[in-house]
């Protein structure tokens, strides 16, 4: 399980679902998607806080 923390103290949790990829790569699924909105765009993955609204920019590197 992973698990991710806003500074609000929402905790929003993915699990593992067992369905790989060819790779091996194993698919995570949110657990709670009110907790979090996941926008996944070209460049940047964006986390949004349902509960303060706050949001989260990981980069593509
Ligand atoms: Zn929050």
């Amino acid at each position: 399980m992973m698990s991710i923390e806003c500074e609000c103290g929402n905790k929003a949790v993915f699990f593992a679902t067992g369905d790989r990829d060819e790779q091996g790569r194993e698919y995570i699924e949110l657990e709670d998607d009110d907790r979090l909105s996941v926008i996944v765009g070209d460049k940047s993955v964006l986390f949004r806080c349902a509960f303060c609204g706050y949001t989260y920019k990981l980069d593509q590197t």
